[in-house]
């Protein structure tokens, strides 16, 4: 392939991926913008592989080939939970190529003129620089959240000062890569890459568990700043815009998931929070609930529904730790079916990844004008019946707005306890992932309904079906 044909088709993969994000951004063309991606994928790897500057093809696709099976039976086999480990092992590849690349680059040019050549220096070493970043964090990132090494953070004593003695350290380093050029820059070359690979480690062991999916998110933002470096170091404009797209996009996200957990990112990349233990004890600060709560089973929770004219169904991490969306979607079906008006309230945080549960309740094929984001259902609840809680904790939690002592104080929450009854379904009157009490379990018009949220829901679906 010809390097005309081969631009052509980097511009068109380019234009794919960009209209793969714009239909990523709503449910009902995610399906679409998922094809627009891989199709675009399909393309920039043809072109790449077929272009004239490779001789020996052969090899190329005998070590595509075996890497290519793997990615496909480790994406056929992750479970949803598990997806963001995944994505943070994924990131750490893209660090481990950039630093490859730009290494490498380093030692195979030979010519450096000046001005143009001092910009290609800084384009490897800053390449480099976040490659190895990337590289680290997300593996410690990935062990964190696979459970590998404890989620609690590791707060060393003077680690701001250590941070910023590794960033002086690499920008005095790449001062004088610059100057030295081909003669002894691979020295400082690696020797900055030994102190980033330490930077990333530290800086994510900093940061608590809770924070680890704002990490992730943040680490898929460096790792596309990385690969537009590499992009840059190549000539590759394929490689810049895909980076610039991912980079730019994780950023946002990181910033979405801040917003909706009422962190600042700066506090978050400052790191602290978060026990990571899945909350079994109360985070400091927040205020001791008092009072009695009351449990249902399922017979009463069958009288309820039936009763009621306006539901709205909550779902939250419990729902997909439970795999509860399927029979789940029968009793939405069942009660529609009664003419019952039922709809599903979604937090921006809901769940473990942003859209996590927008995806299961897809799967489970909900209707997507049935599935309301926040701000489009939380004037509702007051004239709401029965509000139906299902392993959600955290985003239900009315001291988010009561009590601004409590550590997730102003983040924003579903106003569940202003229906007229909610029923909440979880295992126990355990905390959620924040590690707080939540007031909502012992209010009034609240009632626990104790218990596997699957088999509930199938005792549910078997009491309407029977
Ligand atoms: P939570 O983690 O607050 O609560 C989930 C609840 O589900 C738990 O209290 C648990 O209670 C219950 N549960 C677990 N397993 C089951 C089961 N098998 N059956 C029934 N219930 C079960 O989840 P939320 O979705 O309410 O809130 C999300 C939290 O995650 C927020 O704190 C958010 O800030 C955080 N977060 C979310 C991110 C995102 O992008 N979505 C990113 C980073 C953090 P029990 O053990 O008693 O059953």
């Amino acid at each position: 392939m010809g390097p005309g044909l081969v631009n052509i088709t980097f511009l068109a993969a380019g234009m794919l991926f960009i209209l793969s994000l714009g239909g990523l951004a709503r449910q009902e063309s995610a399906r679409r913008g998922n094809i627009f991606g891989i199709v675009g994928m399909v393309l920039a790897l043809a072109a790449a592989t077929l272009s004239e500057k490779f001789d020996n093809h052969l090899l190329l696709f005998a070590m595509m080939a075996p890497a290519a099976a793997l990615g496909l039976v480790v994406a056929a086999r992750v479970k949803m939970e598990a997806m963001p480990q995944l994505v943070a092992i994924l990131h750490s590849f893209v660090g481990l190529a950039a630093v490859l690349v730009g290494i490498s680059g380093f030692i195979a040019t030979t010519h450096f003129h000046e001005v143009e050549g001092a910009i290609h220096l800084i384009e490897i070493y800053a390449g480099v620089f976040i490659g190895a970043i990337t590289l680290t964090g997300s593996i410690i990132a990935f062990a964190k959240l696979q459970g590998l090494i404890g989620g609690k953070p590791l707060l060393l004593p003077a680690r701001h000062f250590i941070n910023l003695a590794l960033v002086l350290a690499s920008i005095g380093l790449g001062v004088y890569f610059v100057q030295a050029q081909h003669d002894g820059g691979l020295v400082p070359l690696l020797i900055m890459t030994g102190i980033a690979l330490i930077l990333g480690a530290h800086s994510v062991m900093a940061i608590g568990g809770a924070d680890m999916p704002v990490v992730v998110s943040m680490l898929n933002s460096y790792s596309g700043w990385a690969a537009a470096a590499a992009g840059f170091m190549l000539s590759n404009d394929l490689l810049i815009i895909t980076g610039a797209l991912v980079g730019s996009s994780g950023a946002i996200l990181s910033y979405i998931m801040c917003r909706g957990m009422n962190r600042s990112f700066v506090s978050v990349i400052m790191g602290g929070f978060g026990t990571g233990d899945g909350g079994a004890a109360p985070a400091a600060g927040a205020a001791v609930v008092a009072g009695e709560a009351k449990t249902i089973d399922v017979s009463d929770v069958v009288n309820f529904l039936n009763e009621a004219k306006r539901i709205v169904i909550v779902p939250g991490y419990g729902m997909a730790v439970a795999k509860a969306q399927h029979p789940l979607s029968e009793v939405e079906r069942i009660l529609s079916g009664k003419g019952k008006k039922v709809r599903f309230a979604i937090h921006p945080v809901a769940g473990r990844l942003p859209g996590h549960m927008n995806v299961l309740l897809a799967e489970a094929k909900v209707s997507y004008e049935k599935v309301l984001e926040m701000e489009e259902i939380n004037e509702d609840f007051p004239e709401t019946d029965v509000v139906l809680v299902i392993g959600a904790n955290d985003i239900v939690n009315p001291s988010a707005e009561d009590d601004p002592s409590s550590p997730i104080a102003g983040m924003p929450v579903l106003q569940v306890w202003k229906a007229t009854t909610v029923i909440v379904m979880k295992r126990s009157m355990g905390a959620g992932y924040a590690g707080i009490d939540n007031p909502l379990f012992y209010k009034p018009n609240t009632r626990m309904w104790l218990g596997d949220a699957k088999k509930n829901i199938d005792a549910l679906l078997a009491k309407f079906q029977g």
